[in-house]
């Protein structure tokens, strides 16, 4: 066995359909008393209607979270906060709204009960992306971990089967490269591949029939998992190369990490064969080619010049990710990279 130091990150998990209805009843065992419920825009009702079944216990709505909490739209919220007497959130949505939960807990210590929509496993992280004047810093810190996080799958029937796809493979990414980071451990191993596990299986499924709430409990699940594992270890090369693809040239996360995925495992696999070798079984063998089905058969976009990069950025591209790489069991070659980039710009297979 490897030696190994873990830290576990305290949370306490709610899980199962209809547990939205426990929101109220975890405000109060936190010590809150006034509740500010936060969403996007486009989740402003579902808001709405959360804080009006909160009572007294709901401050009000903020529905302004956008991706990559910008900190203009944080400062917004914050007073928002002051002026309703709130002493808590409640982060109803994906991780563009869990990440401003994260950042409000950040700057005042906010007590946060997350109430995640997407699979994108923010909620179990101590890990915040802020942007401001169009750059992106991240913070690790225990401030901005959530104390609660609340699983209800009935709120994911509704997200929409190509998100459902992206997100579930973003969630995927994380455990992924957790099986291989440098500093893993037998717990973390274990959480990765359960996680892929139970993805792998829900989302053929969702894809057939969304409103299936077994294999949304089932993706849910797995995106716990797999969050834990990204709020545990470090990540590497497909990490680097997302937030440099996402930070740099805008593109769009989740489909970001579904494109890369099958290109980074494949580029990792032979100098860690044997941190990835349960999960390759589980893929038919060739890790890189078996997710490249996988997210083929799902429906998953393929390919980077679908999301709108153009050709002639490749090679920028290649050049950010290797300045200040993220460690990685295989050395960053740019020649390499800027080989898979163009794999994956064309949408081929990553033995192409
Ligand atoms: P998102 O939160 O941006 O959501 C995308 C859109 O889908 C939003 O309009 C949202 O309201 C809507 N939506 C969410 N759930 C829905 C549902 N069930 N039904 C219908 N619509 C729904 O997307 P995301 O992929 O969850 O989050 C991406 C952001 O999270 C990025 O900014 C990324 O950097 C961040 N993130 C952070 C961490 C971390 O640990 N800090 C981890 C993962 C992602």
């Amino acid at each position: 066995m490897i030696p190994f130091t873990y830290t576990i990150n305290p949370a306490r998990i709610v899980f199962g359909p209809g547990s939205l209805q426990q929101v109220a009843t975890e405000v109060r065992n936190l010590g809150g008393t006034r509740a500010l419920v936060l969403s996007t825009p486009f989740q402003k009702q579902d808001a709405e209607q959360l804080n009006a079944t909160l009572g007294k216990l709901g401050a009000g709505v903020f529905s302004d979270a956008a991706m990559h909490t910008p900190v203009e739209v944080t400062e917004r919220a914050m007073q928002v906060y002051q002026q309703t007497g709130a002493d808590c959130v409640v982060a109803l949505g994906g991780g563009s709204t869990i990440g401003l939960g994260k950042a409000i807990a950040y700057r005042n210590n906010a007590l946060q009960v997350v109430v995640p929509t997407t699979y994108a496993g923010s909620e179990v992280t101590p890990i915040l992306g802020q942007t401001e004047n169009g750059v992106k810093t991240t913070v690790k810190d225990a401030s901005v971990l959530p104390e609660v996080v609340i699983y209800d799958a009935e709120l994911t029937l509704d997200l929409p089967v190509p998100m459902s796809v992206t997100s579930g493979l973003n969630a995927m990414a994380h455990a992924v490269e957790g099986l291989y980071a440098k500093d893993r451990n037998p717990i973390t191993t274990i959480l990765a591949y359960e996680g892929i596990r139970a993805l792998k299986e829900a989302l053929p499924i969702i894809v057939k029939a969304p409103q299936d709430v077994e294999a949304r409990s089932q993706a849910l699940y797995g995106s716990w998992l797999c969050g834990t594992v990204l709020g545990t270890v470090g990540m590497a090369l497909h990490h680097k190369l997302c937030h440099t693809l996402g930070g740099s040239f805008d593109l769009p996360h989740a489909e970001t990490h579904a494109i890369m995925l099958p290109h980074t495992a494949a580029y990792n696999q032979g100098a860690a064969c044997d941190a990835l070798a349960p999960i390759a079984e589980l893929f038919g063998g060739d890790l890189g080619e078996g997710l490249h089905a996988f997210a083929e058969s799902l429906g998953a976009p393929l390919s980077l010049k679908s999301l709108g990069l153009e050709e002639s950025d490749l090679s920028a591209a290649a050049d950010l990710a290797v300045k200040n790489p993220y460690w990685n069991p295989r050395p960053i070659e740019r020649d390499a990279l800027l080989a898979l980039l163009q794999r994956a710009w064309n949408g081929d297979s990553p033995s192409a």
